[in-house]
């Protein structure tokens, strides 16, 4: 069993260290929020006084941070969280962040003598909840075989994408495929209003069809045909449309950097940007066909 720093200890990190420990691990949080500290606190997770006091005697150390430049700023330089650290430590950083920090955070953990991946989830709150979430893991293949056993605490998928920073362009791209998706399926339910179809009849054809995907079959974004997606509770998310909108812009810098075209995904970043303008941000990301539906009234 290994002994844990986790670093960021929010709505995922406090949950995922939990299972850490339930799965028999040391683990020692630390967090800049005084209420997640309290939170952490509740759910039975150590917490020590700084960053650095957490890692200085771990052999793993997991970062669930908001942000590329809050991984890059933790971590790196002379009071850093690599330069804390023993030699040799296995640095996991499961935060959703722009490839490029992504590769900063490898290029640095191995001049300082550390093993890292990225290692970036999809499942949610209620995935790191009960440790189903998916791991998205990049680095060498004995940084992945040293993480898969503590990554398997947390989640039930595990998939080595690649090299350094492929776990993050995994995450952005399947992002990228999940928020233009639902901006199509809004789209057709709205059309399907116009056309005057009913919500079960679009549902029952296009489930069965060729314009099945997730946005449609698990998070449907009209209430009724499929009863646990956000559209039947209001649109609490879920996930929220700040962080569909996230992961969008990065898909985009990462486009923009690579030279790929991506014009659905710009188009489906300029929508989110304009529904979370207007006060949408804490909304559920399927109330996008709310304002897909007022937009085609004007
Ligand atoms: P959160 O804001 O709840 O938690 C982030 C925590 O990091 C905060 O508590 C903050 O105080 C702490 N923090 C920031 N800088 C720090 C530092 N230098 N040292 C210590 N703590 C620091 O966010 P979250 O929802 O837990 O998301 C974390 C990451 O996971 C993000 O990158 C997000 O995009 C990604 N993600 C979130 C979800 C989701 O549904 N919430 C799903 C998949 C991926």
């Amino acid at each position: 069993m290994a002994t844990i720093a986790f670093i960021g200890l929010g709505n995922m990190g406090g949950p995922m260290a939990s299972n850490l420990i339930k799965a028999g691990h040391e683990v020692i949080g630390f967090d800049l929020s005084p209420a997640a500290i309290d939170s952490a606190k509740a759910r039975g997770i150590a917490v020590a006084p700084g960053a650095k006091e957490a890692v200085a005697q771990a052999d793993v150390v997991v970062t669930m941070l908001p942000s590329g430049k809050h991984v890059v700023g933790a971590t790196g330089g002379p009071d850093g969280l690599f330069a804390a650290a023993k030699a040799g430590t296995l640095f996991i950083d499961s935060s959703t962040i722009d490839v490029a920090s992504a590769r900063t955070f490898h290029e640095a953990a191995k001049a300082a003598g550390h093993a890292s991946v990225d290692a970036p989830v999809s499942g949610g709150v209620g995935g790191a909840e009960a440790a189903t979430l998916t791991f998205m893991v990049g680095g060498t293949d004995a940084a992945f075989g040293a993480a898969k056993p503590l990554l398997e605490a947390m989640g039930k998928k595990i998939v080595h994408c690649g090299g350094a920073g492929a776990g993050q362009a995994a995450k952005i791209c399947n992002n990228m495929i999940l928020g233009i998706s639902m901006i199509a399926v809004s789209e057709a339910f709205v059309l399907g209003e116009k056309l005057g179809l009913s919500h079960q009849a679009l549902y029952d054809v296009a489930s069965t069809s060729s314009g099945q995907c997730w946005s449609l079959t698990t998070y449907c974004p009209v209430p009724g045909p499929v009863p646990t997606s956000p559209a039947n509770r209001d649109y609490v998310p879920g996930f929220a449309a700040a962080l569909m909108l996230k992961d969008l812009k990065l898909s985009q810098e990462a486009a923009d950097t690579a030279g790929a075209a991506t014009a659905l995904g710009a188009a489906a970043t300029a929508l989110y940007t304009a529904f979370a303008a207007e006060g949408n941000e804490g909304k559920d990301f399927s109330g996008i066909i709310e304002w897909v539906r007022t937009r085609t009234d004007e």
